[in-house]
């Protein structure tokens, strides 16, 4: 059986097109891009044309990106490096709905004697931005904020913050991770002095990213070795996931019209459809301001994990909104910053589209998971005392 495989936010299958273009590169073009010989020569060039392909997604130069091993690298590279060029400051601050990448370096920066601020959202998942500007001051080192979250969908106007943040001559860096290639990146609009992205969620391998770095941004690098990536990355280049990642941004830059139009279309159906057909359900996150692949939808008075086990029977593949805490199911830190009522972030699923969902897949979501609602609700002793039928 075909998975039904609407968890896009996790992880994309790898494009036949992109792997096609990285296969040379792992048998007969196996050179050093760093080699002086041809042979080496001629992979240089093919990461030339990566950086590139890359660039133009996100409308940086090629100069401007630095290839890395994952969205996370990226993440923590960024911000050591905003943190080394400002040894005196002493203060950070992200939202409270990051992605671990952040959230969890943070909190560890703040083990380690830094002040970090966590910006709140509110019931919609939209950031509080005077709470942000008020918090900015002399000793503020670097922002970090995503420019979507992965489990609402909802995108935080960065173009705001990181004018705001600019002004105040305060790095600002922002995770999109999620946002490129569902929505419009654009480098020249968006004045971030960096930006984290990842392979594995726009059709290329896993394990390979990139960090975008503004042109006169003070940098250091995270990874001390070779002369690689311009001195800004030691380490021999990942030359076929680099290949891909280039081809998976030319792809997905030509993609970003079907996602505005026929998958936001098939995510809106998807919503409106379970939500009619399920009583007691509601969609997490502004709808307004979200990726148009993305729907978390949160089930009322039953287990998010359960629904994904009987989802599972059907070859349906998404995601919880729960996370495994010390053996017990806790709503994710994003769901509980936005205060989601416990009933609802207990049964919140998180479906996320791409370019190869089509509308017979959703229209056999739509049929599958009502009926799995109404079972579980009759085994749940919560949903039996509720008079909301
Ligand atoms: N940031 C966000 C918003 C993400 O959704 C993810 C992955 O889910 C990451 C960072 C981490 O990316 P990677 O898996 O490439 O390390």
């Amino acid at each position: 059986m075909n998975p039904v495989y609407v968890d896009n936010n996790a992880t994309t299958r790898v494009a036949p097109e992109v792997l096609e273009e990285m296969l040379p590169y792992f048998s007969e073009l196996y050179g050093n891009p760093s080699s002086m010989h041809s042979f080496g020569g001629n992979v240089a060039r093919k990461i030339k044309e990566a950086r590139e392909r890359v660039a133009e997604m996100i409308g940086a130069t090629p100069g401007e990106i630095l290839f890395t091993s994952c969205g996370t690298e990226s993440d923590s590279t960024a911000i050591r490096a905003a943190l080394i060029s400002n040894p005196d400051k002493k203060h950070i601050i992200t939202s409270r709905v990051e992605h671990p990448a952040i959230k969890n370096l943070f909190e560890n920066l703040a083990k380690n004697g830094y002040r970090a601020t966590f910006v709140p959202v509110d019931s919609k998942g939209v950031l509080d931005l005077d709470y942000l500007y008020r918090h900015l001051d002399d000793d503020t080192a670097v922002v970090s904020v995503m420019w979507a979250n992965n489990e609402s969908g909802v995108i935080f106007p960065v173009e705001e913050i990181a004018q705001a943040v600019n002004a105040k001559g305060i790095v600002f860096h922002t995770d999109a991770v999620q946002a490129v290639g569902k929505v419009p990146v654009n480098m020249k609009k968006v004045k971030a002095d960096m930006l984290s992205l990842s392979g594995h969620k726009i059709h290329a391998p896993k394990g390979i990213g990139a960090l975008y770095i503004r042109k006169g941004t003070k940098f250091s690098p995270f990874l001390i070795g070779g002369h690689q990536e311009s001195g800004r990355r030691g380490g021999t280049e990942n030359v076929a996931s680099i290949i891909g990642l280039g081809k998976a941004s030319e792809m997905a830059l030509s993609h970003l019209t079907e996602m505005k139009t026929r998958i936001k279309k098939m995510r809106d159906k998807l919503e409106t459809s379970l939500v009619k057909a399920v009583p007691n359900t509601m969609i997490n996150g502004d709808k307004d301001h979200r990726l148009p692949n993305t729907s978390s939808i949160g089930f009322e008075f039953v287990e998010g994990e359960a629904i994904l086990l009987m989802m599972d029977e059907f070859g349906i593949c998404a995601s919880s909104g729960s996370a495994c805490t010390s053996g017990s199911l806790e709503p994710s830190h994003v769901l509980r910053a936005m205060g989601v009522p416990f009933t609802a972030a207990h049964g919140s699923i998180r479906f996320s589209l791409s370019t190869y969902n089509t509308e017979k897949e959703i229209d056999f979501i739509i049929e599958k998971v009502p009926p799995i609602i109404k079972r579980l609700r009759e085994l749940s002793p919560f949903w039996k005392n509720t008079k909301c039928e």
